[in-house]
Protein backbone atom coordinates (compact mmCIF):
# COMPACT_ATOMS: atom_id res chain seq x y z
CA UNK A 1 0.00 0.00 0.00
CA UNK A 2 1.38 3.56 -0.89
CA UNK A 3 0.84 6.38 1.56
CA UNK A 4 0.32 9.27 -1.43
CA UNK A 5 1.03 12.00 0.92
CA UNK A 6 4.48 13.33 -0.14
CA UNK A 7 7.06 14.51 2.93
CA UNK A 8 9.40 16.86 2.04
CA UNK A 9 11.99 14.83 4.22
CA UNK A 10 12.35 11.39 5.46
CA UNK A 11 15.03 10.30 8.30
CA UNK A 12 15.81 6.41 8.69
CA UNK A 13 16.69 6.03 11.99
CA UNK A 14 16.44 7.32 15.74
CA UNK A 15 19.92 7.10 16.91
CA UNK A 16 21.23 10.28 18.40
CA UNK A 17 22.34 11.31 14.85
CA UNK A 18 18.78 10.71 13.60
CA UNK A 19 17.12 12.38 15.98
CA UNK A 20 19.66 15.40 15.71
CA UNK A 21 18.58 16.02 12.28
CA UNK A 22 14.57 16.03 13.48
CA UNK A 23 15.50 18.56 15.58
CA UNK A 24 17.50 20.99 13.66
CA UNK A 25 15.21 20.26 10.47
CA UNK A 26 12.18 21.09 13.12
CA UNK A 27 13.87 23.68 14.77
CA UNK A 28 15.85 25.52 12.55
CA UNK A 29 14.09 25.11 9.07
CA UNK A 30 10.84 25.98 7.37
CA UNK A 31 10.72 22.64 6.29
CA UNK A 32 7.01 21.13 7.30
CA UNK A 33 6.60 17.74 6.43
CA UNK A 34 8.72 15.01 8.11
CA UNK A 35 8.40 11.61 8.59
CA UNK A 36 10.92 9.07 10.62
CA UNK A 37 11.09 5.49 10.55
CA UNK A 38 12.52 4.01 13.26
CA UNK A 39 12.84 0.14 13.28
CA UNK A 40 12.63 -0.63 17.04
CA UNK A 41 9.77 0.97 20.03
CA UNK A 42 11.98 3.65 21.02
CA UNK A 43 14.88 6.11 19.72
CA UNK A 44 18.58 5.21 20.81
CA UNK A 45 18.38 0.83 20.73
CA UNK A 46 21.81 0.76 19.29
CA UNK A 47 24.66 1.96 19.76
CA UNK A 48 22.95 5.90 21.30
CA UNK A 49 22.51 4.17 24.23
CA UNK A 50 23.83 4.44 27.05
CA UNK A 51 25.28 0.89 27.70
CA UNK A 52 26.38 0.77 24.13
CA UNK A 53 29.08 3.40 24.35
CA UNK A 54 31.13 5.54 27.25
CA UNK A 55 28.90 8.20 27.42
CA UNK A 56 31.72 10.40 26.89
CA UNK A 57 31.20 14.33 25.09
CA UNK A 58 34.78 13.58 22.94
CA UNK A 59 36.00 17.08 22.58
CA UNK A 60 39.17 16.58 21.37
CA UNK A 61 41.42 17.24 24.12
CA UNK A 62 41.96 14.43 25.82
CA UNK A 63 42.36 11.95 22.27
CA UNK A 64 46.01 12.16 21.35
CA UNK A 65 45.52 10.83 18.08
CA UNK A 66 43.86 14.19 16.82
CA UNK A 67 46.39 16.69 14.83
CA UNK A 68 45.22 20.15 16.26
CA UNK A 69 43.15 20.70 13.13
CA UNK A 70 41.11 17.88 13.80
CA UNK A 71 40.97 18.85 17.59
CA UNK A 72 39.73 22.45 16.31
CA UNK A 73 36.77 20.95 14.29
CA UNK A 74 35.98 18.16 17.03
CA UNK A 75 35.76 21.20 19.40
CA UNK A 76 33.37 23.33 17.59
CA UNK A 77 31.41 21.01 16.40
CA UNK A 78 30.64 18.91 19.93
CA UNK A 79 30.44 22.19 21.63
CA UNK A 80 27.39 22.34 20.23
CA UNK A 81 25.93 19.16 22.19
CA UNK A 82 27.32 21.20 25.06
CA UNK A 83 25.56 24.47 24.57
CA UNK A 84 21.99 22.61 23.93
CA UNK A 85 22.14 20.77 26.77
CA UNK A 86 22.94 23.97 28.60
CA UNK A 87 20.81 26.39 26.75
CA UNK A 88 17.73 23.70 27.17
CA UNK A 89 18.38 23.11 30.66
CA UNK A 90 19.37 19.04 30.37
CA UNK A 91 21.83 19.76 32.42
CA UNK A 92 22.40 16.54 35.27
CA UNK A 93 19.74 15.06 33.24
CA UNK A 94 20.94 14.47 29.88
CA UNK A 95 24.47 15.92 30.19
CA UNK A 96 26.95 15.61 33.34
CA UNK A 97 29.63 18.28 34.85
CA UNK A 98 31.78 15.70 35.51
CA UNK A 99 36.00 15.74 35.69
CA UNK A 100 38.16 14.19 33.45
CA UNK A 101 42.04 13.63 32.34
CA UNK A 102 44.17 12.38 29.90
CA UNK A 103 46.87 10.16 31.64
CA UNK A 104 51.02 9.68 30.49
CA UNK A 105 52.91 7.25 31.91
CA UNK A 106 56.85 6.71 31.84
CA UNK A 107 58.53 9.36 30.42
CA UNK A 108 58.30 8.81 26.40
CA UNK A 109 54.05 9.59 27.18
CA UNK A 110 55.06 12.32 29.33
CA UNK A 111 57.35 14.08 26.53
CA UNK A 112 54.37 13.72 24.42
CA UNK A 113 52.03 14.94 26.89
CA UNK A 114 54.12 18.16 27.26
CA UNK A 115 54.59 19.10 23.56
CA UNK A 116 50.82 18.30 23.26
CA UNK A 117 50.25 20.78 25.75
CA UNK A 118 52.27 23.74 24.08
CA UNK A 119 50.62 22.94 20.96
CA UNK A 120 47.07 22.68 22.31
CA UNK A 121 46.34 25.11 25.33
CA UNK A 122 45.35 28.10 23.54
CA UNK A 123 42.28 25.84 22.21
CA UNK A 124 41.66 24.26 25.38
CA UNK A 125 42.36 26.65 27.92
CA UNK A 126 40.85 24.67 30.80
CA UNK A 127 43.63 22.31 30.98
CA UNK A 128 45.05 21.91 34.30
CA UNK A 129 48.28 20.44 34.33
CA UNK A 130 49.25 17.72 37.18
CA UNK A 131 52.02 15.53 38.47
CA UNK A 132 51.94 12.88 41.07
CA UNK A 133 51.41 14.87 43.96
CA UNK A 134 48.02 16.55 42.62
CA UNK A 135 47.20 12.96 41.26
CA UNK A 136 47.78 11.49 44.92
CA UNK A 137 45.25 14.20 45.90
CA UNK A 138 42.33 14.26 43.16
CA UNK A 139 42.73 10.31 42.11
CA UNK A 140 44.14 8.06 45.09
CA UNK A 141 44.10 5.07 43.26
CA UNK A 142 45.87 6.00 39.89
CA UNK A 143 48.83 6.57 42.55
CA UNK A 144 48.76 3.68 44.84
CA UNK A 145 51.60 1.30 44.03
CA UNK A 146 53.00 3.41 41.02
CA UNK A 147 56.39 2.88 39.93
CA UNK A 148 56.61 5.16 36.85
CA UNK A 149 56.32 8.39 36.64
CA UNK A 150 53.13 10.42 35.50
CA UNK A 151 51.59 13.66 34.54
CA UNK A 152 47.86 14.70 33.15
CA UNK A 153 46.15 16.90 31.26
CA UNK A 154 42.88 17.22 33.66
CA UNK A 155 39.75 19.47 32.72
CA UNK A 156 37.36 20.46 35.30
CA UNK A 157 33.79 21.96 35.08
CA UNK A 158 33.03 21.13 31.62
CA UNK A 159 30.02 19.06 30.30
CA UNK A 160 32.46 16.11 30.04
CA UNK A 161 29.53 12.87 30.00
CA UNK A 162 26.21 12.20 28.45
CA UNK A 163 23.44 10.38 28.36
CA UNK A 164 23.24 10.17 24.36
CA UNK A 165 19.84 7.93 24.55
CA UNK A 166 18.03 11.06 26.68
CA UNK A 167 19.73 13.38 24.27
CA UNK A 168 18.18 11.55 21.41
CA UNK A 169 14.65 11.57 23.74
CA UNK A 170 15.28 15.68 23.77
CA UNK A 171 15.68 15.98 20.36
CA UNK A 172 12.97 13.86 19.37
CA UNK A 173 10.37 15.55 21.90
CA UNK A 174 11.75 19.05 21.14
CA UNK A 175 10.87 18.78 17.54
CA UNK A 176 7.44 17.49 18.09
CA UNK A 177 6.50 20.74 20.49
CA UNK A 178 7.12 22.86 17.01
CA UNK A 179 4.24 23.81 15.08
CA UNK A 180 5.18 20.85 12.02
CA UNK A 181 3.88 17.88 10.94
CA UNK A 182 6.47 15.28 12.04
CA UNK A 183 4.94 11.51 11.56
CA UNK A 184 7.16 9.50 14.15
CA UNK A 185 6.98 5.62 12.89
CA UNK A 186 8.92 3.53 15.70
CA UNK A 187 8.61 -0.98 15.14
CA UNK A 188 8.54 0.27 11.25
CA UNK A 189 11.96 -1.36 9.34
CA UNK A 190 12.55 0.37 6.34
CA UNK A 191 13.58 -2.58 3.59
CA UNK A 192 14.56 0.07 1.05
CA UNK A 193 14.86 2.98 -1.04
CA UNK A 194 13.79 3.76 -4.40
CA UNK A 195 14.60 6.88 -7.08
CA UNK A 196 11.45 7.27 -8.56
CA UNK A 197 11.58 10.24 -11.07
CA UNK A 198 11.47 13.93 -8.41
CA UNK A 199 10.88 11.82 -5.43
CA UNK A 200 12.11 8.67 -3.40
CA UNK A 201 10.04 5.95 -1.99
CA UNK A 202 11.04 4.61 1.12
CA UNK A 203 9.14 0.92 1.11
CA UNK A 204 9.40 -0.72 4.72
CA UNK A 205 7.92 -4.31 5.93
CA UNK A 206 4.44 -2.79 6.31
CA UNK A 207 3.75 0.00 3.47
CA UNK A 208 5.24 2.70 1.48
CA UNK A 209 5.85 6.32 1.44
CA UNK A 210 7.02 9.20 -0.80
CA UNK A 211 9.96 12.09 -0.02
CA UNK A 212 11.55 14.49 -2.28
CA UNK A 213 14.84 13.84 -0.12
CA UNK A 214 16.02 11.09 2.39
CA UNK A 215 18.59 10.71 5.00
CA UNK A 216 19.61 7.49 6.13
CA UNK A 217 21.41 7.70 9.51
CA UNK A 218 20.92 3.43 10.37
CA UNK A 219 24.99 3.15 11.80
CA UNK A 220 26.28 0.00 8.71
CA UNK A 221 22.66 -0.37 7.18
CA UNK A 222 23.46 3.04 5.64
CA UNK A 223 25.41 1.99 3.23
CA UNK A 224 23.39 -0.73 2.37
CA UNK A 225 20.58 1.39 1.31
CA UNK A 226 23.03 3.74 -0.69
CA UNK A 227 24.50 0.26 -2.53
CA UNK A 228 20.72 -0.67 -3.28
CA UNK A 229 20.92 2.44 -5.16
CA UNK A 230 24.04 2.24 -6.86
CA UNK A 231 26.50 4.42 -4.32
CA UNK A 232 29.16 3.58 -2.78
CA UNK A 233 29.92 0.67 -4.44
CA UNK A 234 33.54 1.03 -3.13
CA UNK A 235 33.03 0.87 0.38
CA UNK A 236 32.32 -2.01 2.82
CA UNK A 237 32.13 -2.43 6.49
CA UNK A 238 34.48 -3.80 8.97
CA UNK A 239 32.06 -4.32 12.01
CA UNK A 240 34.81 -3.79 15.08
CA UNK A 241 32.73 -4.68 18.64
CA UNK A 242 33.42 -2.90 21.65
CA UNK A 243 32.97 -4.29 24.98
CA UNK A 244 33.53 -3.00 29.16
CA UNK A 245 34.64 -4.77 32.48
CA UNK A 246 33.40 -2.83 35.15
CA UNK A 247 35.05 -2.72 38.79
CA UNK A 248 33.62 -4.26 41.41
CA UNK A 249 33.96 -0.95 43.71
CA UNK A 250 34.05 2.80 42.77
CA UNK A 251 37.40 3.50 42.25
CA UNK A 252 37.74 6.83 40.49
CA UNK A 253 35.64 9.73 40.32
CA UNK A 254 36.81 11.36 36.70
CA UNK A 255 37.14 10.39 33.30
CA UNK A 256 40.36 8.83 32.83
CA UNK A 257 42.03 8.04 29.33
CA UNK A 258 45.13 6.70 28.30
CA UNK A 259 47.69 7.95 25.43
CA UNK A 260 46.54 6.73 22.00
CA UNK A 261 49.23 4.81 19.90
CA UNK A 262 49.10 6.16 17.10
CA UNK A 263 48.85 2.89 15.40
CA UNK A 264 45.33 2.35 16.92
CA UNK A 265 43.56 5.27 17.22
CA UNK A 266 40.29 3.28 18.72
CA UNK A 267 42.63 1.05 21.00
CA UNK A 268 43.59 3.23 24.48
CA UNK A 269 41.82 2.06 27.32
CA UNK A 270 40.05 4.62 30.03
CA UNK A 271 37.82 4.23 32.65
CA UNK A 272 34.64 6.15 33.24
CA UNK A 273 32.02 6.85 35.76
CA UNK A 274 29.15 4.87 33.97
CA UNK A 275 25.64 7.19 34.11
CA UNK A 276 23.53 3.45 34.48
CA UNK A 277 25.45 2.12 37.15
CA UNK A 278 25.30 4.95 39.88
CA UNK A 279 28.72 6.20 38.78
CA UNK A 280 30.31 2.95 39.33
CA UNK A 281 33.59 2.51 37.39
CA UNK A 282 33.21 0.97 33.82
CA UNK A 283 36.49 0.33 31.66
CA UNK A 284 37.28 -0.62 28.06
CA UNK A 285 36.03 -0.82 25.23
CA UNK A 286 38.14 -3.60 23.95
CA UNK A 287 38.18 -3.63 20.14
CA UNK A 288 37.27 -6.72 17.89
CA UNK A 289 36.12 -8.23 14.99
CA UNK A 290 33.11 -9.11 15.61
CA UNK A 291 30.28 -10.51 12.32
CA UNK A 292 27.16 -8.86 13.64
CA UNK A 293 25.83 -5.37 12.98
CA UNK A 294 23.85 -5.35 15.79
CA UNK A 295 25.07 -6.14 19.33
CA UNK A 296 23.16 -8.28 21.95
CA UNK A 297 20.55 -8.97 18.84
CA UNK A 298 20.04 -11.13 16.39
CA UNK A 299 22.82 -11.60 13.74
CA UNK A 300 21.08 -10.40 10.32
CA UNK A 301 23.39 -12.41 8.30
CA UNK A 302 22.60 -11.22 5.07
CA UNK A 303 23.01 -7.32 5.62
CA UNK A 304 26.24 -8.68 7.56
CA UNK A 305 27.59 -10.26 4.21
CA UNK A 306 26.35 -7.59 2.05
CA UNK A 307 28.26 -4.72 4.47
CA UNK A 308 31.25 -6.61 4.34
CA UNK A 309 31.39 -7.59 0.61
CA UNK A 310 34.28 -9.58 1.07
CA UNK A 311 36.09 -9.94 -1.76
CA UNK A 312 39.82 -9.33 -2.84
CA UNK A 313 39.68 -5.77 -2.02
CA UNK A 314 38.88 -6.01 1.61
CA UNK A 315 40.80 -9.15 2.02
CA UNK A 316 44.00 -6.97 1.38
CA UNK A 317 43.10 -4.60 3.47
CA UNK A 318 42.55 -7.50 6.32
CA UNK A 319 45.87 -8.62 5.42
CA UNK A 320 47.66 -5.30 5.29
CA UNK A 321 46.23 -4.98 8.84
CA UNK A 322 47.55 -7.95 10.21
CA UNK A 323 50.73 -8.12 8.62
CA UNK A 324 51.70 -4.88 10.89
CA UNK A 325 52.86 -6.81 14.10
CA UNK A 326 51.76 -4.01 16.78
CA UNK A 327 47.85 -4.36 15.43
CA UNK A 328 48.30 -8.25 15.10
CA UNK A 329 49.28 -8.54 18.87
CA UNK A 330 46.24 -5.98 19.60
CA UNK A 331 44.03 -7.79 17.54
CA UNK A 332 44.66 -10.65 19.44
CA UNK A 333 44.92 -9.93 22.84
CA UNK A 334 41.18 -7.96 22.23
CA UNK A 335 40.15 -11.48 21.17
CA UNK A 336 41.46 -13.18 24.32
CA UNK A 337 39.52 -10.24 26.30
CA UNK A 338 36.20 -11.77 25.09
CA UNK A 339 37.07 -14.92 26.48
CA UNK A 340 34.97 -16.57 29.61
CA UNK A 341 37.05 -16.79 32.18
CA UNK A 342 40.60 -15.92 30.54
CA UNK A 343 39.34 -12.30 29.57
CA UNK A 344 39.58 -10.54 32.83
CA UNK A 345 43.16 -11.79 33.05
CA UNK A 346 44.41 -10.59 29.75
CA UNK A 347 42.52 -6.94 30.29
CA UNK A 348 43.70 -6.67 33.50
CA UNK A 349 47.06 -5.63 32.12
CA UNK A 350 45.85 -2.95 30.38
CA UNK A 351 43.31 -1.54 32.66
CA UNK A 352 46.48 -1.07 35.63
CA UNK A 353 47.86 1.63 33.47
CA UNK A 354 45.53 3.40 35.03
CA UNK A 355 45.18 1.28 38.01
CA UNK A 356 48.18 -0.31 39.17
CA UNK A 357 46.91 -2.23 41.93
CA UNK A 358 43.89 -3.56 39.97
CA UNK A 359 44.14 -7.11 40.10
CA UNK A 360 41.58 -9.33 37.59
CA UNK A 361 39.05 -10.53 40.48
CA UNK A 362 38.18 -6.29 40.85
CA UNK A 363 36.86 -6.75 37.46
CA UNK A 364 33.66 -7.94 35.92
CA UNK A 365 32.60 -8.39 32.50
CA UNK A 366 29.75 -5.70 31.95
CA UNK A 367 27.41 -7.90 30.50
CA UNK A 368 24.95 -6.30 27.84
CA UNK A 369 27.50 -3.54 27.71
CA UNK A 370 29.26 -2.47 24.18
CA UNK A 371 28.45 -1.44 20.91
CA UNK A 372 29.02 -2.23 17.42
CA UNK A 373 31.62 0.86 15.35
CA UNK A 374 30.63 0.27 11.63
CA UNK A 375 34.25 1.24 10.39
CA UNK A 376 34.23 1.91 6.56
CA UNK A 377 36.95 -0.11 4.12
CA UNK A 378 38.00 2.45 1.19
CA UNK A 379 38.03 -0.93 -1.27
CA UNK A 380 39.62 1.25 -3.73
CA UNK A 381 42.64 3.02 -1.89
CA UNK A 382 43.22 -0.13 0.82
CA UNK A 383 42.37 1.57 3.44
CA UNK A 384 40.42 1.44 6.92
CA UNK A 385 38.95 5.06 7.37
CA UNK A 386 38.54 6.62 10.78
CA UNK A 387 35.70 8.68 11.82
CA UNK A 388 32.22 9.38 10.17
CA UNK A 389 31.97 8.84 6.75
CA UNK A 390 28.73 10.17 4.21
CA UNK A 391 27.95 9.81 0.72
CA UNK A 392 25.15 12.76 -0.73
CA UNK A 393 23.33 12.04 -4.11
CA UNK A 394 21.17 14.87 -4.90
CA UNK A 395 18.40 14.61 -2.48
CA UNK A 396 19.54 11.33 -1.03
CA UNK A 397 22.10 11.58 1.86
CA UNK A 398 23.70 8.66 3.32
CA UNK A 399 25.51 9.08 7.36
CA UNK A 400 27.32 6.38 8.53
CA UNK A 401 29.22 7.31 12.35
CA UNK A 402 31.33 5.31 13.92
CA UNK A 403 33.12 7.28 17.08
CA UNK A 404 32.67 10.43 18.21
CA UNK A 405 29.62 10.35 16.22
CA UNK A 406 27.48 11.00 19.50
CA UNK A 407 29.32 14.08 20.19
CA UNK A 408 29.27 15.43 16.62
CA UNK A 409 25.66 14.91 16.11
CA UNK A 410 24.15 18.30 15.95
CA UNK A 411 26.97 19.11 13.46
CA UNK A 412 26.70 16.12 11.32
CA UNK A 413 22.37 17.43 11.20
CA UNK A 414 23.94 21.17 10.58
CA UNK A 415 25.27 19.94 7.49
CA UNK A 416 22.78 18.04 6.38
CA UNK A 417 20.00 20.39 7.18
CA UNK A 418 21.73 22.96 5.27
CA UNK A 419 21.83 20.60 2.15
CA UNK A 420 18.43 19.34 2.32
CA UNK A 421 17.07 23.12 2.45
CA UNK A 422 19.19 23.88 -0.84
CA UNK A 423 17.64 20.69 -2.90
CA UNK A 424 14.21 22.30 -1.72
CA UNK A 425 14.50 25.48 -1.65
CA UNK A 426 13.96 26.31 2.18
CA UNK A 427 15.29 28.32 4.50
CA UNK A 428 18.02 27.67 7.26
CA UNK A 429 17.85 29.61 10.36
CA UNK A 430 21.37 30.70 10.62
CA UNK A 431 21.39 33.26 13.21
CA UNK A 432 18.76 31.12 15.74
CA UNK A 433 20.88 28.10 15.10
CA UNK A 434 24.40 30.36 15.82
CA UNK A 435 22.42 32.09 19.00
CA UNK A 436 21.28 28.82 20.53
CA UNK A 437 23.93 26.28 20.03
CA UNK A 438 26.68 27.27 18.26
CA UNK A 439 27.89 30.55 19.79
CA UNK A 440 28.23 30.81 23.70
C1 LIG B 1 32.10 0.78 22.29
C2 LIG B 1 31.73 2.13 21.75
C3 LIG B 1 32.00 3.27 22.51
C4 LIG B 1 31.65 4.53 22.00
N1 LIG B 1 31.86 5.63 22.79
C5 LIG B 1 31.49 6.85 22.35
C6 LIG B 1 31.64 8.00 23.19
O1 LIG B 1 32.04 7.89 24.34
N2 LIG B 1 31.30 9.21 22.68
C7 LIG B 1 30.83 9.35 21.39
O2 LIG B 1 30.55 10.48 20.98
N3 LIG B 1 30.64 8.28 20.58
C8 LIG B 1 30.95 7.03 21.04
N4 LIG B 1 30.74 5.94 20.26
C9 LIG B 1 30.14 6.13 18.93
C10 LIG B 1 28.63 6.41 19.06
O3 LIG B 1 28.01 5.45 19.87
C11 LIG B 1 28.02 6.44 17.68
O4 LIG B 1 28.76 7.33 16.87
C12 LIG B 1 26.57 6.92 17.66
O5 LIG B 1 25.80 6.28 18.63
C13 LIG B 1 25.99 6.71 16.26
O6 LIG B 1 24.67 7.16 16.25
P1 LIG B 1 23.73 6.75 15.05
O7 LIG B 1 22.43 7.40 15.31
O8 LIG B 1 24.41 6.98 13.77
O9 LIG B 1 23.63 5.14 15.16
P2 LIG B 1 22.73 4.23 16.10
O10 LIG B 1 22.65 4.73 17.47
O11 LIG B 1 23.24 2.84 15.91
O12 LIG B 1 21.30 4.39 15.48
C14 LIG B 1 20.92 3.86 14.23
C15 LIG B 1 19.43 3.70 14.28
O13 LIG B 1 18.94 3.31 13.02
C16 LIG B 1 17.93 2.34 13.22
N5 LIG B 1 17.81 1.55 12.00
C17 LIG B 1 18.77 0.77 11.44
N6 LIG B 1 18.29 0.20 10.32
C18 LIG B 1 17.01 0.63 10.17
C19 LIG B 1 16.01 0.37 9.20
N7 LIG B 1 16.22 -0.44 8.16
N8 LIG B 1 14.78 0.97 9.35
C20 LIG B 1 14.55 1.79 10.41
N9 LIG B 1 15.47 2.05 11.36
C21 LIG B 1 16.71 1.49 11.24
C22 LIG B 1 18.43 1.54 14.40
O14 LIG B 1 17.41 0.80 15.03
C23 LIG B 1 19.01 2.62 15.27
O15 LIG B 1 18.08 3.17 16.17
C24 LIG B 1 31.05 4.66 20.73
C25 LIG B 1 30.76 3.51 19.98
C26 LIG B 1 31.08 2.26 20.49
C27 LIG B 1 30.71 1.04 19.70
Amino acid sequence: MIINKMFDTAIIGSGVAGSALLFTLARYTDIKNIILFEKYDEPAQLNSGPKANSQTLHMGDIETNYTLEKAKTVKHNAVMVANYISHFGFEESTGFRRDKMILAVGEDEIARLEERYEEFSELYPYFVKMGKEELAEKEPKIMEGREESVMALGVEGEITTVNFKKLSENFVEMALDEDKNIQMHYNEEVVTIREDGDHFEIVTKNSSFRAKTVVANAGAYSLLFAQHMGYGKEWAVLPIGGSFFFTKEKLLNSKVYTMQNPKLPFAAVHADPDITADWNTRFGPTAFALPKLERYREAHIRDLLEAMDIGRDTLEVYYDLLRDKVIRKYIFTNFLDEIPFIGKGVFVKDAKKIIPTMTKNDLVFAEGYGGMRPQIIDKTNHTLMMGEAKLVKGGAIFNMTPSPGASTSLAIAEKDAIQICEFLGQKFDKTRHEKEIVNK
